[in-house]
Parts: structure tokens; C-alpha cells; sequence
């Protein structure tokens, strides 16, 4: 057997997204109504009902680990999704590239959106290091202004605020503990020193020397937020005893993708964007399933058209993603393939941000019973067999592959 699973992000909607439809209802999407007349039908709520999912913790839920178990912050998703090895008990911050005045006034965030430089900059980071006996500092720059930090060590503590303000014009405090105990109080001194001995390397790096004298504003310190601390979580290989590969563009994805475990394959042109290839991430899957059982798939851009509330450019995408489900449908083998398509959570265009409404799910493959729906929507799923399911996606979508273990004798 094999399976595969496709999320798109942010796929679900309200009525009042577009003249009284949802997205999903005003695109034309051939496949997947295709894919629901074949298949089991159903409601998803990603981790359960009233509850307003990020995309990170609905992930998680869908492929079966409680979220209230396993997620500290996205932090360590971040650092597993560039590229970077996470220990248990690692400390893992997202950081920006920002610009400080001489007397750590917040001037801007983002350093000015700093494209070009970061892997420089980072390298006279790698000094950083060398603060401590007792606590490697590990730090990555990633796409512009982001980057990665990583705190490794004994009696550390995720349990500290963000040390970056989120407003400009103020000056840095810096991390303070959110407990009263003597971990937290150390980890957020080791932070507060960094982005101070950040800003005593950088301020006078080359790179930022260049950049003023273009009159762009140097990335002189970064600022570590959303501190997460790696938990020990059993691969669904270790769970299942299956392989398991996945295609996804966004960093955030392809980290929880690892953090379960699954095999990380690249796609040409896969942005992690709505200018994503679609078909090539398909192309991607259907390849690596020849020597793997599990393959997921990972597309965003519809949730990212839903965040900039543009009814007009989702539906495009969900006809986008309609085709890449085309070529799936084409390309794999009915008769061993069991293949699940749903989103994370909602975003719907006028609230332009995740809400708690649920999502359609279908299951198609041999060994489902179908049912009568002949739509992939929102409301057709409500008349689906599969009735209404809160996350574990993967261990239903296992279940009709035969790996799950018997629960008693
Ligand atoms: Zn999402
Ligand atoms: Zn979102």
C-alpha cells in the first residue's frame, strides 16, 4: 500500500467569502469533486472544535501528535526547516536582522527588509559561540532579515519573553524569565548578553559599513523571539513502521516534516508561495513513492491569499491546486494508493486570518467505503461518511493502509 497525503493551507471559507460561496464552492475544480465521488467524506476540525488553529499545531494534530503535548513554539520547527540539527532539550529562537541606535533604540525590525549579506554576517556570529564553556550558541541567517538561533546546554529554560519589542522607537529590555526559576533567569541573561556582543560584532561589520554608505540602515543586532524548546517526539516511522517523504516549500513545513520524522524531497519551483509549481511538487511525490509508503504534500499559497483577503486570487489557486490533483489522480496506482486531500485550518477572506471553522476532508483509495458526495466543498462535506474527525488525519489514512498496531489483544 502506499498513501498520500495533500494539505492546502488555509483552504477552508465562509459564505461570505465570494457572492455567498466559499473559495473552494466558487472554483471550478473538476479533480477533486472527482476525488470526493470516489471517496469517504467528511469534517475536519484540525485539532478540535472552538479551537483556532496555527498552521504549525493543526500539522501536528492532523498527522496524529497532540499539539498540547508536543508544541512549545515554532521555533524549533524553524530550525529544523533550515536545515539545522535539533537536539532534545534545545533552546530555539526565530531571530530578525534588525537596526539599533548606539544607546539600543529600536530604529526598524527588519533591518530594512536586508536581502543581500545575511550569510556574512552570520559567519561573524559564529563568534557568539564562544561565550560561554557551558552553552554552545549556534545562530543561521535564513531568508532575508530571519534567521535561527539555538541555545544548547544544561539548565536552560524556554520559559522567557521575546527579547525583540515588536514596536520601533523603544529600547531593547531584552528577554526576561516568565517563571521564577533559576533556568529561566540564566537563559535570558545568556540572550540579553547575545544581543549584545550581536551588536558589538556587527555594528562594524564590512557588509554594514557598505550598506550606509548606500544609505541603507545596517543590520546591527538581532532580536530572538517565540523561544521553543525541543521535546523528544517518536517518528511515524517508529509509530508505523513505514517510510515516509515530503515535498513543502515554506521552512516552517518542511521543519515539521522532519520533526516527524519524513524524508525531505525538493521540487523545482516550489516557493512556498502562489507562484508555486504545483504540478512539479506532484511529479516530486509520485517519484519518491517508488521507494517510499508515505508521501506528503505541502502547498500554502491559498492560505496566503486568504491572509491578504483576495477572494479572487484563492479561487485561482484552488483551481491550481485542482490540477496538481489532476495529475495525482492520473499518475498513481488505484489499486495500491490511498490518497487524502484537506487544509490545516480555515482562513476565510473577510476575517483574513485563521478562524476555528472546520475544513473538508476526503479519503479515496480501495479499501474505503465511498459515499454519496459528489463535491469537494465545505457543505458537501457535511453529508460525507467520514462524519465529523478533530486532527489525525495520518492514523485514519494509515489505518485504511493496514499499518496501525492493534489497540488490546
Ligand atoms: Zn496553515
Ligand atoms: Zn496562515
Amino acid at each position: 500500500m502506499k498513501a498520500i497525503l495533500v494539505i492546502a493551507d488555509g483552504l477552508g471559507g465562509r459564505p461570505t467569502d465570494f457572492n455567498g460561496k466559499t473559495c473552494l464552492e466558487a472554483a471550478s475544480t473538476p479533480n477533486l469533486d472527482e476525488l470526493a465521488g470516489k471517496g469517504i467524506n467528511g469534517i475536519l476540525y484540525p485539532i478540535r472544535p472552538g479551537v483556532r488553529p496555527g498552521s504549525d499545531t493543526a500539522h501536528l494534530s492532523i498527522f496524529g501528535y497532540d499539539p498540547y503535548k508536543f508544541y512549545t513554539g515554532r521555533g524549533v520547527f524553524e530550525a529544523l526547516g533550515v536545515g539545522m540539527e535539533v537536539k532534545e532539550g534545545d533552546i530555539c529562537f526565530r531571530t530578525n536582522f534588525a537596526t539599533i541606535k548606539e544607546d539600543f533604540t529600536l530604529l526598524d525590525r527588519r533591518a530594512g527588509r536586508i536581502k543581500e549579506g545575511t550569510k556574512e554576517l552570520e559567519n561573524a556570529l559564529h563568534k557568539l559561540d564562544e561565550l560561554y564553556k557551558d552553552v554552545r550558541i549556534i545562530f543561521k541567517a535564513s531568508v532575508e532579515h530571519r534567521g535561527v538561533l539555538i541555545l544548547r546546554g544544561r539548565n536552560l529554560s524556554h520559559q522567557i519573553s521575546d527579547a525583540d519589542p515588536h514596536k520601533t522607537g523603544v529600547k531593547i529590555e531584552g528577554a526576561k524569565p516568565l517563571v521564577d526559576d533559576d533556568k529561566a533567569k540564566r537563559t535570558a541573561e545568556i540572550v540579553n548578553r547575545i544581543i549584545k556582543e550581536s551588536y558589538r560584532l556587527l555594528k562594524d561589520h564590512p557588509i554594514n559599513l557598505e550598506r550606509k554608505k548606500k544609505g541603507a540602515l545596517p543590520a546591527n543586532v538581532i532580536l530572538p523571539r517565540g523561544a521553543s524548546i525541543k521535546i523528544k517526539m517518536p517518528s511515524l516511522k517508529e509509530l508505523y513502521g513505514i517510510k515516509g517523504i515530503a515535498v513543502a516549500g515554506g521552512a516552517l513545513y518542511i521543519g515539521i516534516a522532519r520533526a516527524v520524522g519524513l524524508e525531505i524531497r525538493k521540487a523545482e519551483g516550489a516557493t512556498g508561495r502562489a507562484d508555486t509549481n504545483v504540478i512539479n511538487k506532484m511529479k516530486v511525490a509520485i517519484e519518491g513513492l517508488k521507494q517510499a509508503d508515505f508521501a506528503f504534500i505541502h502547498i500554502k499559497g491559498a492560505d496566503s491569499c486568504a491572509h491578504d483577503r483576495d477572494a479572487e486570487a484563492k479561487i485561482r489557486f484552488i483551481e491550481k491546486i485542482d490540477e496538481g490533483i489532476g495529475y495525482l489522480m492520473d499518475n498513481v496506482d488505484w489499486g495500491e494508493t490511498h490518497i487524502a486531500f484537506t487544509g490545516d485550518h480555515s482562513t476565510p477572506i473577510a476575517f483574513g486570518d485563521h478562524s476555528a471553522d472546520p475544513v473538508p476532508i476526503v479519503i479515496s483509495g480501495p479499501n474505503v467505503v465511498k459515499d454519496e458526495v459528489k463535491e469537494f466543498n465545505e457543505r458537501s462535506a457535511l453529508k460525507g461518511g467520514l462524519g465529523k474527525i478533530n486532527g489525525n488525519v495520518v492514523p485514519i489514512l494509515f489505518g485504511y493502509c493496514d499499518w496501525l498496531e492493534k489497540y488490546g489483544t
